[in-house]
Formats: structure tokens, C-alpha cells, sequence
């Protein structure tokens, strides 16, 4: 077929793959994934999606649930449960979790309905099998982009050359292509002030070291305390439990990478913790690993666009947010929803600027506010916000608030605003 849009997408994590698959529905759009790795993979245990992530997710693969199910090892969880390990009063439901009287309080059963959790290699596999291997490329690492009359000129490190009409860039939080279209470093990623350590343990093991009241519903558990958090969530068919510390970060090191001992948890969560209910089996499990390891989280405080001519950032390349809110696959797999939509009501080249700017316009706010409420919800996990301190009646409400924009999003009237949006665009 000739004159169809050429796409090159730098790339290969959740955010392109699935953008991927949104355009390469259009039998108008070829596009073609660059990823550095030698092979598409992901690493890292567990990922939650919630229902909203799954409605646009299968607008763009119908049956994405079921294939999720059935060949990703996906299974349905209610959004957290949110426990406080240290306040000034008990409000149970849990008092025979109190180690004193002040243990144990629920602070909020966070509510979206079910979505599912899965492992992230077995999610991003499932999506790959949609895509055929010839538009795979790996160990293609981006060197650096060019924008000439007639599209995107795209060098990679091995030194060969692509042209193509537009350019999407995916590559992640310390995204090459995100420098490109922001014209510089000066909105790089920056530490949000909070590290973590994290731990796959088989059920019974972590039954036993957590107390059975810890899986009580069937919920992933976020304990709530003084400087840090705790959480625990089943995943793989419910045979095994991600084992999450995080904690503020006093380090202030441009390391993201650390060593975790029994020295440096202990010296990361005061000692309030000791006296609830988990943090001990919890310090026991995350330490039951060869070389724990430890990571800061950083995050893009603020992105002036996303779009820049034919050249635009999606996912962490765009909006890479602290995990708090644990949404940062979800609006990546928005983007790729109204990329893919944006596409589908264009025809030629000379329309992609239009697209691109109106993707920026409609996804950007959005996402901002993901990366802004994630940070406060930390803030709040944490005790940190020195209105609500580790009150758990003032944390319910004021994380309530913080959760309530991620569902509260209309697809269908999003995907009509994206498109009135880009016609403005064309029409000026
Ligand atoms: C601890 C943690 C827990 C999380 N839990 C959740 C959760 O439960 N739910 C949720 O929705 N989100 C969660 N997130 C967020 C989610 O993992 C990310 O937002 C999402 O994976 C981002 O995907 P991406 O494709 O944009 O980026 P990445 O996964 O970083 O992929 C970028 C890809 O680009 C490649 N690349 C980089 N540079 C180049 C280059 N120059 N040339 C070519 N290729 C390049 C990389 O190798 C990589 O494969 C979590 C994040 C963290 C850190």
C-alpha cells in the first residue's frame, strides 16, 4: 500500500508496544518499534491495572481482559486496602492486629471496582504476540533525532539511519526523545523523595512471617506509618506475594541503586513500626533475598509539552510519576488509546502535527495530575503532611481525594475531546 503514515517508535516497554498495536490496527499507519535492549522484555515482579486501564486497553485490543487472563497469568484485585500501623486512636476493624492501642486502624478499602494484577514479562509478552515480528526491532538504541521538511530523521547508535513521517518516542523516564522534544535536560527526571525495596515470596511463606488477618480480603494491603510504607499484594495466580518498604529518602543521592541491610531499614522506618503488626515480617522477607537492592524514585515534575512538529513523548518518556498511585502503565496505555484514535482520523503526514499537538492539549492535564497526586499520596502514606499527620480518619479522606481523578475518566468523551481538539488544530 503506498502513501501510508510511517511511524518509528523508540521503544519497547508497555507504553510502545501498546501503541504499537493501536496503530498498527490502521492499515493506513506502518510503524516499526526500536528497542535497545537485545530482547523485548520487561523485568520486575508485579503490575496492577485498573478497570478504567483495562476499558481503554480494550478498545484498542478487543478481549484484552480474557487474553490477559488467559495468557498473562492476570487475576482480578480489588484496588488496596489501606492500614494504619501507628495513629492517635483505634478505629479497629482490626484489634487483634493492635501491638498497642493505637495499631490496626482502617484507614480506607480504595474502590474501582476489580481490576487485575499480573508479572510485568508475561503482560508484555501476551501484547508482543499481537504484533508481527518483522516491525520488532531490537538492540536499536536511539543516538538522536532530526526533524527535516519531510518527517523525522532518526540515527541509532550502530550508526545506521531511518526516515519517518513522525516519531514517538517511549524510551522511558531518561528518555532521549523527551530531551529532543523539550529542547534540552532542564526538565529531566529528579528524585520525588522516597525509596524502596521490594521483595516475590511464595504465599505461605509470607502468611506465616505477615499473620493470616494480613489477607484478610483480597486486596493488595498498603500499611500506613511514621516516614514509611509497607505493602503486600498477591499475585501470580495468588501463589505469591509481592513484598514492597518504601520510605523517605534522606540520602539526597543522585544514585538510584542502593544496598539494603538490616541496618538501613532499620535506620529508614522509625520506631513506631515496631511496635504494629508487620514490620518485622516484612523487614524478615525483603531481606530473604540475595543482595537486596534498594531504588529511589524519581519522577518528571513538569513536562511544558509533550509534542514537538512530528516528534512526540509518550508514557515515562512523558510522565514518569512515583509509583504511589500505581498508574504510570495505566496512562500510558490512555496515551496509546487516544494516539491510536488520533490516527485513525488522519490520512496523511501533513496532519500528524495536528495530532500530535492535540494528544498534548487533551493528555497532558491529566497526566500532571497523576504525577502530582502521586507525589502528595506519598506524602500522606508517609505521615509526612503535617495538616493530616498519621491520623487515619484525615488520611481516608484526603487519599480518597488523591484516588478519585484516576477513574473518574470518561473514554468515550475523552476520545471525542481529543478529536475536536485536533480538527481546531487543522482548522487553524
Ligand atoms: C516500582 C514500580 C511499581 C509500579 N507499579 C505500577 C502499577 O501497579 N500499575 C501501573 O499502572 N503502573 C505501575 N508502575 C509504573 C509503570 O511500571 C510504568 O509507568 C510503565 O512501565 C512505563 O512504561 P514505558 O514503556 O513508558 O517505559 P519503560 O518500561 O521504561 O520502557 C522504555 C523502553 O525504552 C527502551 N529504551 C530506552 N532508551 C532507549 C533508546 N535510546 N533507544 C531505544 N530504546 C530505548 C528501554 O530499554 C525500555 O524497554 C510502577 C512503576 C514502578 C517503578
Amino acid at each position: 500500500m503506498t502513501g501510508r503514515i510511517r511511524v518509528g517508535i523508540v521503544g519497547g516497554g508497555l507504553a510502545g508496544i501498546t501503541v504499537a498495536i493501536a496503530l498498527s490496527k490502521h492499515r493506513h499507519v506502518d510503524v516499526h518499534v526500536y528497542e535497545s535492549s537485545p530482547q523485548f522484555t520487561e523485568r520486575g515482579a508485579g503490575i496492577g491495572l485498573s478497570p478504567l486501564t483495562l476499558e481503554a486497553l480494550n478498545n484498542i485490543i478487543p478481549s484484552a481482559i480474557d487474553l490477559l487472563k488467559t495468557e498473562a497469568g492476570a487475576v482480578e484485585a480489588d484496588a488496596a486496602r489501606l492500614v494504619i500501623v501507628r495513629t492517635d486512636r483505634c478505629l479497629a476493624p482490626f484489634p487483634r492486629l493492635s501491638s498497642g492501642t493505637e495499631a490496626g486502624a482502617l484507614v480506607a478499602d480504595l474502590g474501582q471496582g476489580a481490576g487485575l494484577t499480573m508479572n510485568r514479562a508475561p503482560l508484555l509478552q501476551t501484547l508482543l504476540s499481537l504484533l508481527p515480528k518483522e516491525i520488532l526491532h531490537a538492540r536499536k538504541r536511539l543516538k538522536s533525532l532530526e526533524q527535516v521538511d519531510s518527517g523525522v530523521r532518526v540515527t541509532f547508535e550502530d550508526g545506521t539511519n531511518e526516515h519517518f513521517d513522525a516519531v514517538i518516542g517511549a524510551d522511558g523516564i531518561f528518555s532521549t526523545v523527551r530531551d529532543h522534544v523539550l529542547g534540552g535536560k532542564e526538565h529531566a527526571a529528579s528524585p520525588a523523595g522516597w525509596w524502596d525495596c521490594r521483595h516475590l515470596v511464595p504465599f505461605e511463606k509470607a502468611r506465616e512471617a505477615l499473620g493470616e488477618e494480613s489477607f484478610k480480603v483480597d486486596r493488595q494491603y498498603a500499611w500506613l506509618g511514621d516516614g514509611a510504607a509497607m505493602l503486600h499484594g498477591l499475585v501470580e495466580n495468588k501463589t505469591m506475594v509481592q513484598c514492597i518498604i518504601a520510605a523517605i529518602d534522606k540520602s539526597f543521592s543522585t544514585d538510584r541503586k542502593r544496598e539494603v541491610t538490616r541496618n538501613s531499614l532499620n535506620d529508614a522506618l522509625p520506631a513506631s513500626w515496631y511496635k504494629g503488626p508487620v514490620a518485622k515480617g516484612m523487614v524478615d522477607l525483603i531481606l530473604d533475598q540475595e543482595d537486596p537492592k534498594g531504588y529511589a524514585q524519581w519522577e518528571h515534575k513538569f513536562t511544558p509539552t509533550y509534542a514537538n512538529n512530528r516528534v512526540c513523548i509518550i508514557g515515562d518518556a512523558a510522565h514518569a510519576t512515583s509509583p504511589w498511585q500505581g498508574a504510570g502503565a495505566g496512562i500510558s496505555i490512555e496515551d496509546a488509546f487516544i494516539i491510536g484514535h488520533l490516527f485513525s482520523n488522519i490520512s496523511t503526514a501533513a496532519e500528524i502535527e495536528s495530532a500530535f499537538k492535540a494528544f498534548d492539549a487533551l493528555r497532558r492535564p491529566r497526566c500532571q495530575q497523576v504525577v502530582d497526586n502521586g507525589r502528595r499520596t506519598g506524602r500522606l502514606f508517609c505521615g509526612q503532611d503535617e495538616t493530616v499527620g498519621v491520623n487515619a480518619e484525615k488520611m481516608g479522606r484526603e487519599l480518597g481525594l488523591m484516588f478519585a481523578p484516576l477513574g473518574a475518566l470518561d473514554l468515550k468523551l475523552h476520545k471525542e475531546d481529543a478529536l475536536s481538539i485536533m480538527q481546531e488544530f487543522l482548522n487553524n
